[in-house]
């Protein structure tokens, strides 16, 4: 099959023929029609993910059809639509047992712990637990979107963050996932504050739904004016972004008994963030992570996308064929983009 593999953190990857992957007993293949390019594709590159070996082929937000099962499955058989959690539990731990599997304690991830989806063909564990059907009116473009960033701000912004109409919902940081999280919480009735540097990205979330926009480059204190726009601060605040920066903007922006969830990735090459621990108490915050969204929880998120409640497809905004992936990868450290890219690596 062809893939995109780099042999070395930060130089150029390439599109190359590998070996096809086949199956573990409790796993499939999953012959790829659509893989998300996502920032944590970037941060494997660059060598800030240390369950990474090389050569590597990233790629962690896929759509496909099964194309092989291993003995033990029983739920999938070759030809079935199907989508994937970028957390893939093993379904037998504590977390597991609890229903909580996007912190299994023995998770996998496609494109960490092992090769990904830059490619044509892509190997999932514990097939019965992890994968989710993809409804036949469902494009794999849109469905890929859904694996990491849109479920991931489903859950924070609904799951995690209890989000309640009528609420201020502020979000930092507007790409893929931010605007997803834009796009969730103004379907819930909520009254939403997008956050970001780019005008551009800025734009898109008015279109997706923001009531208000902070231009974070043309503002010294993001948070004072979330407070402002807000009557006193947001009652629910997302760092979809992930620097100590955001971070510590989204917790100042909230108003009392305000909940702040993590979203964006604060690997851990950069260090340990400091967060506004002061406000914390005296507010009394709540301060909560979201780490992607266990394949059982995703059947309310369908239906709110098949009855045309959230449009994930509106977020992708660029497809590309395989050979465009290297450069497309290297592209996100300087130039993110405003929405999201799909690579689609049988064209
Ligand atoms: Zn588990
Ligand atoms: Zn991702």
């Amino acid at each position: 099959m062809r893939a995109v593999v780099f042999e070395r953190y930060g130089e150029p990857a390439a599109v190359r023929e590998v070996a096809d992957p086949r199956p573990a007993a409790h796993g499939v293949v999953v012959r790829v029609e659509a893989t998300g390019l996502c920032r944590s594709d970037w941060h494997g590159w660059q060598g800030h993910d240390p369950g990474i070996t090389l050569p590597h082929v990233p790629g962690h937000e896929l759509a496909g059809v099964v194309e092989a099962a291993g003995e033990h499955v029983t739920a999938w058989r070759p030809g079935d639509r199907v989508t994937v959690p970028f957390v893939c539990a093993c379904g037998t731990c504590a977390a597991c047992a609890a229903g909580d599997q996007q912190v299994c304690e023995r998770q996998t991830q496609p494109g960490f712990t092992h090769w990904g989806s830059f490619a044509q063909y892509v190997a999932l564990d514990h097939a019965d637990v992890n994968l989710v059907a993809v409804p036949g009116d469902m494009s794999f473009a849109t469905a890929a979107s859904l694996g990491c960033r849109f479920a991931t701000a489903f859950r924070a912004v609904v799951q995690q963050g209890r989000v309640a109409a009528g609420e201020w919902v502020a979000v930092h940081g507007c790409g893929g996932v931010g605007l997803s999280a834009v796009m969730i919480a103004a379907a819930a009735g909520a009254r939403v504050v997008a956050v970001d540097v780019s005008p551009a990205a800025l734009e898109l979330a008015r279109t997706f739904g923001a009531e208000r926009c902070v231009d974070a480059a043309g503002t010294e204190d993001t948070a004072a004016a979330v407070r402002e726009l807000t009557g006193g601060g947001a009652h629910l605040s997302l760092d979809a972004l992930g620097s100590p920066a955001t971070c510590a903007a989204s917790v100042d922006g909230l108003r009392r008994r305000g909940r702040h969830v993590q979203v964006g990735l604060l690997p851990s090459a950069s260090g340990t963030t400091p967060v506004p621990m002061a406000r914390a108490i005296a507010l009394e915050l709540e301060l909560l992570g979201s780490h992607g969204m266990a394949a059982h929880t995703y059947p309310p998120m369908l239906e709110l996308v098949r009855s045309g409640a959230l449009r994930p497809d509106l977020l992708v905004t660029a497809t590309l064929p395989l050979d465009a992936a290297p450069a497309a990868l290297a592209a996100l450290g300087t130039a993110p983009g405003a929405g999201m890219t799909v690579i689609e690596p049988w064209s």
